[in-house]
């Protein structure tokens, strides 16, 4: 019984050891990559539900480690929430979507269609609640955004519903000042929050993101469907535009069309890939 009491105490102990240094190790690691350029954003399509247009791209932060490969953010971004260097990490992405957009408007400009081809909201950032408090916040978007050169009208943000209600009053005033930038702003993981549901007539929001655990229920039987057709008519009562994520059959896409959702991202239509492996016909505005 001794012995395994301490074998007990030991795994434990072990346990807790790895995770502390595991976290030491990322973090330590995310100052480094940030100081070196391992950070890059990857995009993955949004697509309208009828017609399968691409409309949009969502920015997804990965790590390019020289040892440990692509890291995914699931790995990172909390470790990144809880350190604060999601703060500079958040402007990183920032700025390289904002370059990749000038980019993807002179391409654009070599077909000869002209920037107007980019939808407002083209390409959406998510943000953290850590970001969404931070003092600097809207200025440094408004001076990443002139710096380049970009319409702040190309940019949606994304913020989960718990980061919204954390301190919702605060919040609020955030999304107004963003808002009056001219960006769009979307709920994401929306039905995961517990909130109320009044905050979405009370924030100035465009879109509403269903989080993907709904989506995977959509192709079997149960209360999904009953789920995402409500989201769906209470988005439309209140003027926003709604997103499937995770879309991964067909069978889902043709749930969703049926619901009336408007738009729908998953590996049904794409994972998402670094800028230059995106193909030509993903991209919002460049089709023919
Ligand atoms: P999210 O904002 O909910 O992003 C959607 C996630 O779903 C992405 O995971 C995407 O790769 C994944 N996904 C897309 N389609 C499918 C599908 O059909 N099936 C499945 N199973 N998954 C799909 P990813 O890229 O690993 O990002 C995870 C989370 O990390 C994001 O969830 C977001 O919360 C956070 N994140 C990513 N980039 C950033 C960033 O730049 N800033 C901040 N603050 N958070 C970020
Ligand atoms: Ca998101
Ligand atoms: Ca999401
Ligand atoms: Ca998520």
């Amino acid at each position: 019984a001794k012995r395994q009491g301490g074998g007990a105490v030991s795994v434990f102990g072990h346990a807790l050891r790895t995770a502390v240094v595991d976290r030491w190790a990322t973090e330590h690691g995310l100052h480094r990559a940030l100081d070196r350029g391992e950070l890059r954003v990857h995009y993955q399509p949004v697509v309208e539900v009828r017609t399968l247009v691409p409309v949009a791209l969502e920015a997804l932060v990965r790590w390019e480690h020289p040892e440990w490969g692509l890291v995914a953010p699931d790995r990172f971004v909390p470790v990144a929430e809880e350190s604060g260097l999601i703060v500079p990490m958040g402007r990183l992405v920032l700025e390289q979507v904002c370059q990749q957009l000038r980019h993807w408007v002179e391409a654009i400009d070599l077909h000869g269609e002209g920037p107007q081809t980019l939808g407002s909201g083209v390409v959406e950032v998510n943000l953290s609640a850590r970001q969404i408090d931070h003092p600097q916040l809207v200025p440094t978007v408004e001076a990443v955004v002139a710096a380049a050169g970009v319409p702040p009208s190309w940019l949606t943000f994304e913020i989960t519903e718990s980061a919204l209600m954390r301190d919702a009053a605060r919040a609020l005033g955030v999304l107004r000042a963003l808002k009056d930038l001219g960006v769009s702003l979307a709920v994401d993981d929306f039905g995961t929050g517990y909130s109320s549901l009044s905050y979405l007539q009370r924030f100035p929001l465009d879109v509403l993101k269903v989080d993907r655990s709904f989506v995977a229920e959509l192709g079997r039987d149960g209360g999904a469907r009953a789920i995402v057709a409500a989201v769906v008519g209470l988005a439309h009562s209140l003027g926003l535009a709604v997103v499937a994520e995770g879309v991964e059959t067909e069978a889902q896409l043709q749930v969703l069309d049926e619901l009336g959702c408007d738009y729908a991202q998953g590996f049904l239509f794409a994972r998402p890939a670094a800028p230059e492996d995106l193909a030509e016909e993903l991209l919002p505005g460049f089709r023919a």
